[in-house]
């Protein structure tokens, strides 16, 4: 899979991601429907350490989907209180 870049004249700068050697010239933007241009730009071969690589990947991903926490970072973990189990669920089949 490799990610080819789109430009939609609404929307700005788009990547997607196909098989390579299947990327089409126009895509329809995903936000807006209309016709987008593929642009080129330099490949990112890996040239760098995995790790930097892992943590720029990890970078990229969470601007877009960030992980959810539920304490900031550097917070010490408390124990988070739990539901006495249910007496019911020991009646259910097991696999
Ligand atoms: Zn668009």
């Amino acid at each position: 899979m490799a990610r080819y870049g789109y430009r939609c004249t609404i929307d700005g700068p788009l990547e997607i991601t196909l098989p390579i050697g299947t990327a089409p010239a126009t895509v329809a933007c995903p936000s807006c429907g209309e016709t987008s241009a593929r642009v080129f730009s330099a490949p990112m071969l890996g040239l760098a350490d995995r790790g930097r690589m892992a943590v720029i990947d990890h970078c990229e991903t969470s601007r877009d989907a960030p992980d959810v926490v539920s304490t900031p970072a550097g917070t010490p973990r408390r124990s988070t209180p739990t539901a006495p189990p249910n007496p019911a669920f020991a009646r259910l089949p097991r696999p």
